[in-house]
Formats: structure tokens, C-alpha cells, sequence
């Protein structure tokens, strides 16, 4: 893998596309993503963003933002202020193109150096997204953050599968993804599961009961409708369905996601979000709820 330092010039990024409707600004540690060659990585919706690769080959590039917190109290007044006007609030997504607790955030802490940043320039609303346990690293600086913001961690988890035949392992285990969500439940923080991109499930009921335990709540989002191209057909280029349906016909569906959507509610009722609705915390059974609490 390339890793390179970079500095950006505004780490606040105006949301638009999928995330319009979730939040008011994304914001990228990283640029590229270490996690890229793992199981996620297969149909990572960020590899067809030519913008983002500029040809690279996914997982193989890292630019660090080493300047990102220097960024980030520079421009959060002015963003803040435009959020507040244009878009009801100032809620950023860390991250939608990147891991923020990738490995290499050990050897940069650019993430950590953004979360001590918004202690002094807080957000309104602050959704943490990640693929991985070392978010338990982060934990004391997200209590002191969710004293000061609205606060959630969503912690990818697709499937109760360890693996997928024919495709890479996960970047993480399964199980110490859910017992991250669960730690992070005990202590105290807003966990939400993301499955997402929904995977063939092996027991829905075990699973979903498990995360109820886990997490807050559960946002399930398919490839269809979440990767941002017609009728999924960015994901459809990719060995994703392929496998999907080798595990279970019929997943690569979006009446499979209606299946677990159920199983989910039987398990987390009124606790389940499905595709943008969901990442934006409105959950099924409570229409009014706004977009960013
Ligand atoms: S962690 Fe996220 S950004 Fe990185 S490869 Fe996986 S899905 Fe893509």
C-alpha cells in the first residue's frame, strides 16, 4: 500500500447524493482506505468514485490529512454557521469514504487529533462510522464528545458470517465488532449497528437478537438503493451478487432486505432504520422523528 502525507484544504466536506438527506457535512481523515482489500472493500461503493481513486486501485492508496484538525477549527465556524442555515444543523459523517480507526490511525492519529478538535468547535450532531473495534481506543474522547453533541457510533456490521466463500475475510471479525458495539452500549454511547451493505444473513433471528442486545438500534441498507447508481448496477459490477447468491438465492434482492427488515423489527421494534432514513436516525414506527437526532 501507498501512504502519503497530504494536506487538505477544507477537511469539511458539504454533504450531497446519499448523504444529503443524513447530515449537513462528511469529513476524511484519510483519503483511500486500508481497509480496501477486505471483505467490505468488495463492494465499497467509494472504489467507483473516480474522484476519490483518480485510478488507484482500491485498498492500495492511503493519503494521510495530517492537517485535518488544523482544518477543521479553521472552517468549522463558517461551515457551522452556513449547516445551521442551509440545513437545520451541523451534523458531519466521520467518514463515508474512509475508515476513521483504520490501522494506521495508531501511527497518524489524524482522528484522534479531529475528535480533540470538535471538544473545542463541537458539532451539533456526530455520526461515527466504522468497520472497526479500535474504536474502543476512542472511547473516552467520545463520552466527553456525546456531553457536547448529539452523538452516534454506527458500527458496520453486514452479516453474522465470519466469511463469504470466494471473497476476502473482513477486516475485523464479526464477533468482536458486536462486542465492541456492546462495550461502547455499556459505557454509555448511542451504538448503532450498520448492515450495511446487507449480506446474506445465516440466522437472522440469532443475529438480530444479538444486536438488540448490542446496540441501540439497527439501520439495514441494501447495495440497491445504498450504492448510488440504478438498481445497484455500480455493485453489480463487482463479484459481490455473485457471492451474495451463491450463499443465498435470493439476496442480492431487495425483497430479501424486506425479510430482514422484519426479522429485524421482531427483534428492535421501533428501533430499525432502512437505507438514508436510517443513517439519518429515523426509525421505522416513529415518522416524525427529526432527521439528525
Ligand atoms: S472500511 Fe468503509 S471505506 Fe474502507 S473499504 Fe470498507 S466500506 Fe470502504
Amino acid at each position: 500500500m501507498k501512504v502519503e502525507a497530504v494536506e487538505v484544504r477544507n477537511v469539511l466536506t458539504r454533504a450531497s447524493g446519499y448523504l444529503r438527506d443524513v447530515c449537513s457535512h462528511s469529513l476524511q481523515p484519510y483519503r483511500g482506505c486500508s481497509f480496501g482489500r477486505s471483505l467490505c472493500g468488495v463492494g465499497c461503493y467509494v472504489r467507483h468514485n473516480p474522484w476519490v481513486t483518480a485510478g488507484r486501485a482500491w485498498g492500495e492508496f492511503l493519503e494521510v490529512r495530517g492537517n485535518a484538525a488544523e482544518s477543521y477549527r479553521k472552517h468549522a465556524p463558517r461551515e457551522r454557521a452556513w449547516a445551521r442555515e442551509a440545513r437545520g444543523g451541523f451534523g458531519i459523517f466521520l467518514s463515508s469514504a474512509t475508515d476513521p480507526f483504520l490501522p494506521h490511525e495508531q501511527r497518524f492519529g489524524v482522528t484522534r487529533s479531529v475528535l480533540a478538535a470538535m471538544q473545542d468547535e463541537p458539532p451539533d450532531v456526530l455520526i461515527v462510522q466504522t468497520h472497526s473495534d479500535a474504536v474502543l481506543d476512542h472511547r473516552a474522547a467520545l463520552l466527553a464528545l456525546a456531553e457536547r453533541c448529539d452523538l452516534r457510533v454506527h458500527l458496520s456490521i453486514e452479516t453474522d458470517r465470519e466469511r463469504l466463500p470466494g471473497l476476502p475475510p473482513p477486516a475485523v471479525p464479526v464477533a468482536r465488532r458486536i462486542e465492541a458495539a456492546a462495550a461502547l452500549h455499556a459505557a454509555g454511547l448511542r451504538v448503532v449497528a450498520t448492515v450495511a451493505p446487507l449480506l446474506p444473513i445465516a440466522d437472522p433471528d440469532a443475529f438480530f437478537a444479538r444486536l438488540a442486545s448490542a446496540c441501540d438500534a439497527v439501520v439495514i441498507d441494501h447495495f440497491i438503493g445504498g450504492d448510488g447508481s440504478p438498481d445497484g448496477a455500480r455493485t453489480r459490477r463487482t463479484p459481490l451478487p455473485d457471492a451474495m447468491e451463491r450463499v443465498h438465492p435470493g439476496a442480492s434482492t431487495l425483497a430479501y432486505r424486506d425479510e430482514m427488515v422484519a426479522a429485524a423489527r421482531r427483534h428492535l421494534p421501533s428501533r430499525v432504520g432502512v437505507g438514508a432514513d436510517g443513517f439519518a436516525g429515523r426509525w421505522l414506527d416513529h415518522p416524525g422523528q427529526r432527521a439528525v437526532s
